[in-house]
């Protein structure tokens, strides 16, 4: 029913939409925009990394070979050259990926929520690991998804856990990040992913998987994705991004699966915003052939390493007595556990006084939050920042 409009102009919002809020680690790190706080907040990689110039000759090359296609409108699936590009750099890290299978979003964040129109129904139950990466919460969400935990150890996800989650709940999806977990920077072990796909193999389950650090690992070692396992082809959705390794700003990410839920998930994005740019698209994949980005990566690889060890090591003198702490073989995040009766929710405001913010760990979980855990972001500051921030934290806990 129509009513006039009487004191309040604005016409009603969508009601379940509108109750969800935004994600708390967005205000926090907005609270906390003062130049002179340092952030160990956010997953921002280091903005010295960017290759500004080189970018910016991709830009100007661009223009000059493709002149107004650059600027005309382009396809939903994506820029055929990014599609093959993004399918050889994934074959290369082990996932036999053809152009066809890919299609390019706005981020992964994009892919995420895509992957919620399409693949949740109301009230499908999502399995994660807790604790989560909270923007795929917030966008699966968006289709009133609800979300069960499971089971998780110092190998990620346990298998058996899943098992008895997947009888137990009848999910429609379970969403990993089997590599340098946001939040908790664990990795899953090669045996524990054939027992992950072992599992999923057995059930009619979406695996989700979210890879967007493995790129960025310390050691000589890399990771075959879940997805690769040939009896998952069917039913994995394998999210990647060029944000960590290249630049956030530019946001070019992708999903590839098979193809018809690609077809739903580009007939989805249709609806949502078209395309992704086409410019973007085209300086991205001339950036990625004129440039060879293993090379690119060792120095970032190098400097996020030391960043790393900065971190860890500064943490001992700055956590009380009794803390713990992972150290991640890659990716951006620390996540360290504080000794009773610590709560690092409460102490947030007192770092953000002090002039360092991190993110508190209770804001990544599905159930039964620990608020004596705190993610901490190495990748963003210089090493002598990254002192300067943790001589400031010192006086929170010590
Ligand atoms: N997934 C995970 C686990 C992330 O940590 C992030 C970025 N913080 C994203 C997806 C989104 O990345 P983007 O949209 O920049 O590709």
């Amino acid at each position: 029913m129509v009513t006039r409009a009487q004191h309040n102009p604005m016409p009603p919002l969508n009601a379940y939409v509108s109750s969800l809020g935004g994600s708390p680690i967005r205000s926090l790190l907005s609270l906390a925009q003062d130049p002179d706080i340092i952030s160990f907040g956010g997953g921002a990689p280091a903005s010295e990394s960017f290759d500004v110039e080189g970018i910016g000759k991709s830009y100007q090359r661009v223009l000059e070979e493709h002149g107004p296609r650059a600027l005309q409108y382009s396809s939903t699936e994506g820029e055929p050259e990014l599609r093959r590009a993004v399918a050889e750099r994934m074959t290369y890290n082990g996932l036999y990926t053809e152009a066809d299978d890919v299609l390019i979003t706005s981020g992964s964040q994009q892919g995420l929520g895509l992957i919620g129109q399409v693949v949740l129904d109301p009230d499908s139950i999502v399995l994660t690991e807790n604790p989560t990466f909270v923007s795929a919460l917030q966008a699966f969400a968006l289709s009133r998804a609800q979300f069960r935990p499971v089971d998780t150890d110092s190998g990620g996800l346990v298998p058996e856990a899943l098992e008895a989650a997947i009888l137990q709940y009848a999910p429609r999806a379970v969403y990993l990040i089997p590599t340098f977990q946001n939040p908790t920077g664990v990795t899953m072990p090669e045996s524990r992913r054939r027992e992950v796909a072992d599992v999923l193999a057995r059930y009619n389950v979406w695996l989700i998987e979210d890879d967007p650090y493995s790129e960025l690992r310390y050691d000589e070692w890399t990771m075959t994705p879940i997805s690769a396992d040939p009896r998952l082809t069917h039913k994995s959705l394998y999210l990647g991004t060029l944000s960590k390794v290249m630049a956030p700003g530019l946001r070019i990410g992708w999903v590839r699966g098979p193809q018809e839920a690609l077809d739903t998930l580009a007939t989805t994005k249709q609806g949502t915003s078209l395309q992704t740019s086409t410019i973007d698209q085209l300086a991205a994949v001339d950036w990625l052939e004129h440039n060879d980005l293993d090379a690119k990566l060792v120095p970032i690889r190098a400097e996020y390493r030391r960043r790393r060890d900065a971190m860890v090591e500064g943490l001992d003198a700055v956590l009380p007595e009794g803390y713990t702490l992972n150290t991640p073989m890659g990716g951006m995040f620390l996540w360290a556990t504080l000794p009773e009766p610590f709560d690092a929710s409460e102490s947030v405001m007192d770092a953000v006084r002090a002039g360092v913010v991190y993110i508190p760990g209770m804001q990544f979980y599905v159930a039964d939050p620990k608020p004596s855990t705190l993610r901490l972001s190495f990748v963003s500051n210089p090493v002598d920042v990254i002192a300067q921030g943790l001589e400031r934290l010192r006086t929170v806990f010590q």
